[in-house]
């Protein structure tokens, strides 16, 4: 065990970030599991995620409901739409809904604080936003509203590549994103960012910083998920016509992503991490059992009403678009219980050990 971290530092990571070899990588996934188990338990706690826009003011070269894809059609939901689908994901059983949506400036920031005072009286959950890059105002009057929690991905800490993917006058800013981060901390909102694995150009060095600013960032949650190509993005387009330099970075797979996963429960233990649905939709059910399996405690089902899912094109092959909620949710709970693990009751807010 001498390789792990008691807390874990940039070299060690590293060290397991290029490590191949099947046998020793045991070593890590059982620790990734202790690790887990010991700090978050065996509940996997369910997150509904609804789709309420796919508006986007924002360019970034890797995700397909960027403002220049102008062969999608937008939605907005309405706020009865919204609220409906929160009481079913109270009726489900969720603790939690997390409202995600591109940059949609459609969206009045007071509609926003209604919606999320709505859920909270009428459904009595736990309400996350997802909503990109917001100002200070916008974030002090949710959290006023009833706001619990807020995601936002720093995406890679890589700031050359950070700049790479994200061009033009409006363009997300790694240091605008860092300190929206620490704001929403301060006004006491749980918060989670992440990052996207198997970018092209990306490096294990980058990874490794990531992983270590996750920790001393002490977020709350952390999502991480494979890079998924879209061919009508700026991003696809290189990935699939630059193969050869493309695969000498780190690799969008399953087995990557999931090492990240692990290798972040030993450097954060106490957070929440979900098995997430871009893992799902290159690796299957067998990627997401095995995420739970070496670090996961979360999963975020998709509960967009049917008609808006498939419009919410971040990226291809979105595994849930062709599912009903609650086949959805019934092949979920199996999933967990196929692990001998519990499906979670309540918020699933992080819990601190001191
Ligand atoms: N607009 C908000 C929230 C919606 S996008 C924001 O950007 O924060 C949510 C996440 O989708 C992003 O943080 C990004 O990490 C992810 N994403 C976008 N395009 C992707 C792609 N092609 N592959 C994998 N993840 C992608
Ligand atoms: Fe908009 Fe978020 Fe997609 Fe960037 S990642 S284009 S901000 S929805």
């Amino acid at each position: 065990m001498s390789r792990f971290l008691s807390i874990m530092v940039y070299e060690e990571i590293l060290y397991w970030l290029r490590e191949n070899n099947e046998e020793k990588l045991k070593e890590l996934w059982e620790k990734a599991d202790l690790v887990r188990r010991q700090f978050v338990g065996d509940e996997v706690y369910l997150r509904g995620l609804i789709e309420i826009s796919n508006y986007c003011s924002k360019n970034c070269s890797y995700c397909g409901i960027r403002v220049s894809n102008k062969s999608l059609k937008r939605y907005r939901m309405s706020k009865d739409e919204i609220i409906d689908t929160a009481l079913l994901a109270k009726e489900l059983g969720y603790g939690t809904v997390v409202l995600q949506s591109g940059e949609d400036p459609g969206f009045l920031p007071e509609e926003i604080a209604y919606i999320i005072g709505d859920i909270k009286s009428k459904a009595g959950l736990a309400v996350t936003l997802s909503l990109g890059e917001q100002s200070r105002e916008n974030l002090k009057l949710w959290k006023r509203a009833g706001a619990d929690r807020y995601l936002l991905k720093f995406e890679t800490s890589d700031e050359r590549l950070f700049k790479k993917l994200h061009r033009g006058p409006s363009a997300k800013k790694l240091a605008g994103r860092i300190s929206q981060i620490l704001y929403m901390k301060e006004l006491g909102y749980e918060v989670g960012s992440g990052i996207i694995i198997g970018l092209p150009y990306q490096t294990y060095e980058s990874i490794a910083k990531d992983i270590v600013l996750f920790k001393e960032m002490d977020l709350d949650m952390i999502g991480i998920g494979p890079y998924v190509p879209h061919p009508l993005t700026p991003l696809g387009k290189i990935y699939s016509s630059h193969k050869e330099s493309v695969s000498k970075s780190v690799p969008n797979t399953p087995e990557m992503t999931i090492k990240v996963v692990a290798l972040t429960r030993l450097a954060c233990p106490e957070s929440n991490i979900p098995a997430t649905t871009a893992l799902a939709t290159i690796g299957g059910v067998e990627a997401r059992k095995l995420c739970l399996l070496r670090g996961a405690n979360i999963i975020m089902p998709n509960i967009t009403p049917l008609k808006y899912r498939v419009y919410y094109d971040i990226y291809p092959g979105k595994t849930c678009s062709i599912k009903n909620i609650q086949d959805t949710h019934e092949d979920i709970i199996q999933l967990i219980e196929s692990i001998g693990r519990i499906p979670g009751v309540g918020r699933g807010d992080r819990v601190r050990q001191n």
